[in-house]
């Protein structure tokens, strides 16, 4: 392969590559090799074996052009030594130096320089994005005109660059981490590790620490069941003040740096409380270790906002069972369902002291279609309740509503927001109904199924009552298909009638029982909290935290606690809250209030933000979160996202 050829290059590392791909130290770029080993004798061994592979394949190396036995060199534009690589000084100094470039072409000249070294220079991509929005749409010839904040991103470069981090060596048997982050203009990702004996902990400056608190001297001449001694964690670390009780030495951690040593250890995963403690006290000592390690990690914000807690249960209302029949009311919309013969949602309606159960068919959910239908379906048959409970769905809150409830003398109740635990009973019978419902389809068609349905739910008798509903609404049963009719209308009318009405007091209606009544569990903390974290409800992504916050408590209450969220108070149910701890001496951080509303209507259909209607509204606040899709490139090409994102 003769040289000067396009692809010489990655021939001629190729060649290299299968020379030498079996010596684990030795490193080859075309014709560098670069040969690191832990010990001198080591090095002689890799060495010889090198030269071996070399003479193998006919290969020759300029002497002149060697050095061996060094500890540190440059490499490729780096300087590499045990500790690790950092940029060549003679390099940096060339970027240093730099003039503010006149033309475009020397711009991106002086970017390629920076990038060279961009994993060096933690946030370099935001640092110069000034810089590169002056890239955009212009020509190589074009003349630079330099703004004030493209200054200041020219001298920030430089300067990212003259305090570089030196990159330490990987290191095989050590836990990497992960880190990433995104703003409006970079996005960026560090992988990490943390070396098994330093941790990222200073040592020089804990032996200094140790030496000057009363805290760890005392150790010495206390009378504990640790063995403390001075030892060195490590061949070149300082002496430190150390347990070795356990046979491997624990470091007597001085008070400044143990909100350090908690930092390293719970944040590379957060572990819980008891994890935390345990990996905290196997490698460090210092008194009052666990009760401090259970309070910082009840404090970690992290943690609190990603870890499901033991949910809070709050008390469900107790409705006392209305004497008179059909005197209240739930009443709650279902869907959307299958299309089914120009229906998509229901209106569901069940007494509360019957439980008789009524279910009309919707073709939508606006206001005035859902007043239609309690007209027709229920008030026409059983005469206007005084009660009316729903949930908060936008038909039910509406100013119609509330204006037809107020001329019919109708009271309304409304259950806290995402808290239909308090609308039980009609959450049951949409559960019955459900899967009554699919018990039952064959087909698409549950239009034509429903009525079947609804005679048998109206047949069935209760189990604590021991009726049926049809029996406390018509004073017999419902005769259902296949039944021979009984020989009932012998009976005179009038005997049916003396006969229902001295019946009917004898049914006497019972407190519905709670069959969902989970463990209530408030906890006296939660009933303390001055802030709190409130939980996520409706569809979340795989991995987005479950709760936002942390958020101020205005009034706290019993079942609900009104929460300034932003600057707007809302109402919320105990069951999606939980209580934020503070480290004291920190000042608290108040979160933002997650995004809301609805992106800008395409669709005439009124959406509810009902939480068992649909999840769109939950939908549509996460494509609100989104962050703003670009639509030009960097070189100024029209971007066109998929549909999806716009
Ligand atoms: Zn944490």
């Amino acid at each position: 392969m003769p040289f000067g050829l396009k692809s010489a290059a990655q021939t001629f590392q190729r060649l290299m590559d299968s020379v030498l791909q079996e010596i684990d130290s030795a490193f080859v770029y075309l014709d560098d090799i670069l040969i690191a080993s832990p010990t001198e004798k080591e090095h002689m061994d890799d060495l010889k074996a090198v030269f071996r592979r070399l003479i193998d394949h006919g290969l020759v190396i300029r002497l002149e052009k060697c050095l061996f036995g060094v500890s540190s060199l440059e490499f490729l534009g780096h300087q590499i030594s045990k500790k690790g690589s950092s940029p060549t000084q003679a390099k940096v100094k060339v970027i240093q130096t730099f003039p503010q470039p006149s033309t475009v072409k020397g711009l991106q000249e002086f970017l390629g320089m920076i990038n060279f070294y961009h994993r060096f220079l933690p946030n370099i991509a935001a640092t110069l994005s000034p810089l590169y929005g002056a890239l955009k749409s212009s020509k190589p010839r074009q003349e630079l005109v330099w703004s004030q904040e493209m200054k200041q991103a020219f001298l920030n470069g430089k300067t990212a660059l003259a305090n570089a981090a030196m990159l330490v060596h990987p290191c095989t048997d050590c836990p990497l981490a992960l880190t990433s982050d995104a703003s409006d203009v970079a996005v960026g990702a560090v992988l990490e590790q943390f070396n098994k004996v330093s941790l990222g902990i200073d040592y020089i400056a804990m032996a200094r620490a140790q030496a000057a608190s009363i805290d760890v001297q005392a150790y010495k001449t206390a009378f504990t069941c640790l063995e403390i001694t001075n030892t060195r964690l490590n061949e070149q670390g300082p002496e430190l003040v150390c347990d070795v009780s356990r046979g491997r030495p624990r470091p007597i951690i001085p008070p400044d740096f143990r909100r350090t040593v908690f930092d390293v250890v719970h944040n590379l995963s957060h572990p819980g409380v008891k994890a935390t403690v345990k990996m905290v006290s196997e490698k460090f000592v210092w008194h009052g270790m666990r009760k401090q390690v259970s309070r910082w990690v009840k404090e970690c914000h992290h943690c609190q906002s990603s870890k499901i807690q033991n949910h809070t249960k709050a008390p469900l209302e107790h409705f006392s069972v209305p004497e008179k029949r059909f005197s209240h009311i739930n009443i709650d919309i279902v869907g959307p369902l299958p299309f089914s013969s120009g229906f998509t949602y229901l209106l569901t309606i069940i007494d509360r002291n019957t439980r008789w159960p009524e279910a009309i068919p919707l073709r939508g959910i606006t206001t005035p279609e859902c007043v239609h239908a309690l007209i027709t379906g229920w008030i026409a048959r059983f005469g206007v309740p005084g009660d009316i409970s729903s949930d908060r769905g936008s038909q039910f809150t509406s100013s119609l509503w509330t204006e037809i409830a107020a001329r019919l003398g109708v009271k309304l109740h409304h259950t806290s927001a995402y808290h239909p635990q308090a609308n039980g009973m009609i959450e049951r019978f949409h559960r019955t109904l459900k899967t009554a419902l699919k018990a039952r389809l064959t087909g698409p068609n549950w239009v034509e199924e429903l009525p079947w349905v609804l005679l048998g739910l109206r047949t069935t008798p209760k189990e604590d009552l021991g009726y049926s509903s049809a029996e406390l609404v018509y004073g017999e049963p419902l005769t259902i298909p296949g039944e021979l009719v009984p020989p009932k209308s012998a009976k005179s009318m009038d005997d049916l009638l003396l006969n229902f009405r001295l019946n009917i007091p004898l049914y006497a209606p019972l407190p519905a029982s709670h069959h969902t009544s989970a463990r209530t569990y408030l906890s006296p903390s939660l009933l303390a909290a001055k802030h709190v974290y409130v939980r996520r409800d409706g569809t979340k992504g795989p991995l987005q935290r479950p709760y936002s916050g942390p958020y101020a408590v205005l009034t706290p209450g019993e079942k609900t606690f009104l929460i300034d969220i932003g600057g707007r108070t809302e109402r919320i149910s105990v069951d999606r809250i939980k209580p934020a701890f503070f480290d004291p001496f920190q000042p608290v951080i108040l979160a933002k209030p997650p995004p809301r509303g609805r992106p800008p209507a395409k669709q005439s259909h009124p959406s509810r933000s009902h939480p068992s209607a649909s999840s769109t509204a939950s939908k549509h606040q996460q494509a609100m979160s989104r962050p703003a899709v670009q639509t030009s490139s960097r070189t100024g090409r029209t971007i066109r996202p998929p549909m999806r994102y716009q």
